[in-house]
Parts: C-alpha cells; sequence; structure tokens
C-alpha cells in the first residue's frame, strides 16, 4: 500500500484528549490487516537498515508496531514502561510533560552493554517521551542512534530535539 492509503487510515479525532488537540488515531490503521502490514514492513526495513539489533518500543501504542516489528525480524524485543508496572528490578528517569511529569521505567538486564538499541513508537510530538527513551537505554548500556515512528508531527520540533539527543528519526507519515 502507497503511503498516501496508509496516511488516510489514521482516523483524527477532534479535541481529544482536551480541547484542541487534534488526537491522530492508529486504531483504525491497526484495524486494517492491509494498512498495518504494510506499516509493519516500512518500519522493519527501517530498523534493518539502522544495524539495530533490538527494538525498544514504548508504552502503550509502541509495544504495538515494535514488538510486530522485533517479531518480523525476529529480534529482542525491549519494553520501555510507565512506572510500576515492571515486577523486577527496573531503572527509571523523568520526563516533564506539558503540564506535570511521568516516569518510564524498563529492565536493565535486557540490555548488552553496547547493544544497539532503535526505538519503535506510533507518533513523534514534541520528542520529550523518545527522549527520555533514548536515555534510560543508554543508562543501561545502548547504543541508541534511531527511532523510527509511523507519524510525525513536526511542527512541534521532536525530529529535532532528538536530533540533539543524538537520533536520527524517519517516520512513515507527517501530519500537519
Ligand atoms: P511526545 O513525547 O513526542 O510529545 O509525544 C509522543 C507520545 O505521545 C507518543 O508515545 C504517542 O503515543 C503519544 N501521542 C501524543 N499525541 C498523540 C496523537 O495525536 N496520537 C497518538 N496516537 N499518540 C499521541
Amino acid at each position: 500500500m502507497a503511503p498516501h492509503e496508509l496516511k488516510s487510515l489514521v482516523r483524527t479525532i477532534p479535541d481529544f484528549p482536551i480541547e484542541g488537540i487534534q488526537f491522530r488515531d492508529i486504531t483504525t490503521l491497526i484495524g486494517h490487516g492491509e494498512g498495518f502490514a504494510a506499516t509493519v514492513d516500512w518500519l522493519a526495513e527501517k530498523v534493518t537498515a539502522s544495524g539495530a539489533e533490538a527494538i525498544a518500543g514504548m508504552e502503550a501504542r509502541g509495544f504495538i508496531f515494535g514488538a510486530a516489528v522485533a517479531a518480523r525480524l525476529s529480534l529482542p524485543f525491549l519494553p520501555v514502561r510507565k512506572s510500576g508496572k515492571l515486577p523486577c528490578d527496573t531503572i527509571s528517569v523523568d520526563y516533564a510533560l506539558e503540564y506535570g511529569s511521568d516516569t518510564l521505567e524498563m529492565d536493565p538486564a535486557s540490555v548488552h552493554e553496547g547493544q544497539r538499541v532503535a526505538m519503535v513508537d506510533d507518533l513523534l510530538a514534541t520528542g520529550g517521551t523518545a527522549c527520555a527513551t533514548a536515555k534510560l537505554l543508554r543508562q543501561a548500556g545502548a547504543r541508541v542512534e534511531h527511532a523510527f515512528f509511523v507519524i510525525d508531527l513536526p511542527d512541534l520540533g521532536g525530529a529535532k530535539k532528538l536530533e540533539d539527543c543524538g537520533v536520527a528519526v524517519a517516520a512513515l507519515m507527517e501530519f500537519e
């Protein structure tokens, strides 16, 4: 499927979660078998070209795409979770949200020193989530140089923020 056809499968919900936000909803994209498969194909090609040895996905929608790509490529999948969800010893990173802050956690034993890990998530907005994830993965010893997204919102400057964090970005589609 062509990128413009995949873009047409993303549903836009106005005023979610708060007034004035146009939420780009991937439920309709993953609900289309061929569309989901073509999206995973695109991400898998990018991950392969990056030379990544493992994929990290951010809770929750990063799990959907990241795990599918990892299974397609027979690579390890590293879940980066919201705080308090993992039963093992964890390392964590705090990051700022528009209002307040949030915490991400992972199992440090899931990464080998120097392992090349690519990040996969559904959407890049300000880059705060992905930048915090890169810090967390590096704390565990990973080499993090690439992040792949289904959707980029370029007006929010996430790619620049990630570049400043030493991470190159590619996205399948953009929305204004
Ligand atoms: P950032 O940290 O780059 O500002 O925000 C990206 C994170 O917020 C991603 O994990 C993404 O899942 C979520 N997110 C923010 N806005 C949207 C949106 O419009 N649609 C979707 N699907 N996710 C969003």
